[in-house]
């Protein structure tokens, strides 16, 4: 049994190739949900939705955010009647999480998650990383504290960041024990700050990590990530914008850190923050990319 901790781009790729090499009821995902928050009416755990998109095959794997070939009808009609969305939810994607705010009238976000992956037929696990609400701010140079999704959307990405700053939740119940059980955990090619740091500071998992086989890839080429801020979220919180920073963040409990083939003059240095450090390719474009970069995390210790 392994578990992966997952955000909703990179470490999901890696997904779609472990679960062909896998047994997927062998397969536990936490998943960070400190971006999670309301918007036109329903309750969006963008990250999740991702993970059980990927499972279901039903995954946008172009923009990795909703469902492929989706509508967006309703997002149209609300832009015309006056009432535009910050987040362009699609037809069926809203379907999904119309259905979680109704659950989550009655269920924990753990339950209501459970009850999801059940019905579209997956058979990992899909552990959202707390059942409480949390809030992230973006400070900026320009604005002060921004909301998240404001930061990426408004504002393009474009603010000078000075600092990242996220509300301390409990962990849901199943992770300490998922973790305990299993024999090796993942750290998918996420953003560390956003996706995996909330994950890894809730009370008690890294404790446990530290227990554990951990293998992690970095999300990093050089001193860029592939996408995404996590450049200037990595400099904001102190740490250089490389695999090595990548390192000095999981270093208390990483045993190996799987990193570019063009980085290979990183090794030497990273192999003074953690044990053991590979080279391969990590950009997955084609499902032979996924494939062969989890082989290589399942095989490797
Ligand atoms: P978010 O929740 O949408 O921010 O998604 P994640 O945190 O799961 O993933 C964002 C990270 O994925 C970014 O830092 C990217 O650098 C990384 N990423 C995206 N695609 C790839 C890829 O093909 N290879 C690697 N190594 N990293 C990737």
């Amino acid at each position: 049994m392994i578990t992966v901790l997952s955000g909703g781009t990179g470490t999901p790729k890696l997904i779609q190739g472990i679960k062909e090499i896998y047994p997927e009821e062998e397969i536990n995902v936490i998943v960070n949900t400190v971006e999670n928050n309301y918007f036109s009416g329903v309750y969006v755990a963008a990250d999740i939705d991702t993970v059980l998109y990927t499972f279901s095959n039903l995954i946008n794997d172009e923009t990795w955010y909703g469902i492929k070939d989706d509508t967006f009808i309703t997002n149209e009609r609300l832009a015309e009647i006056g009432t535009p969305e910050l987040l362009r939810i699609g037809d069926q994607d809203r379907a999904t999480k119309i259905q979680k705010t109704l659950l989550l009238k009655e269920h924990t976000l753990s339950e209501a998650v459970d009850i999801q992956r059940k019905n579209l037929g997956i058979k990992a696990k899909i552990i959202p990383m707390s059942d409480e609400h949390s809030e992230i701010k973006i400070e900026t140079e320009e604005y002060g504290d921004i909301e998240f999704h404001d930061f990426l959307i408004k504002y393009q990405g474009q603010p000078t960041v000075t600092k990242v700053k996220y509300s301390e939740v409990n962990p849901s119940p199943d992770i300490i024990k998922i973790i305990q059980d299993s024999d090796k955990v993942i750290i998918g090619p996420s953003n560390p700050i956003t996706s995996i740091l909330p994950i890894i500071s809730l009370k008690g998992v890294s404790e446990e990590l530290e227990n554990k086989k951990v293998i992690a890839v970095s999300p990093f080429i050089g001193t860029s990530p592939v996408s995404g801020p996590a450049g200037k979220f990595m400099s904001a919180s102190g740490y250089e914008t490389s695999s090595i920073g990548v390192a000095k963040i999981y270093e208390s409990f990483l045993d190996t850190l799987i990193i570019d083939s063009s980085d290979d003059k990183m090794i030497e240095e990273i192999e003074k923050i953690i044990p053991n450090v590979i080279a391969a390719n990590t950009i997955m474009k084609t499902i032979n990319d996924k494939k062969e970069l989890a082989k290589l995390v399942l095989n490797s210790d």
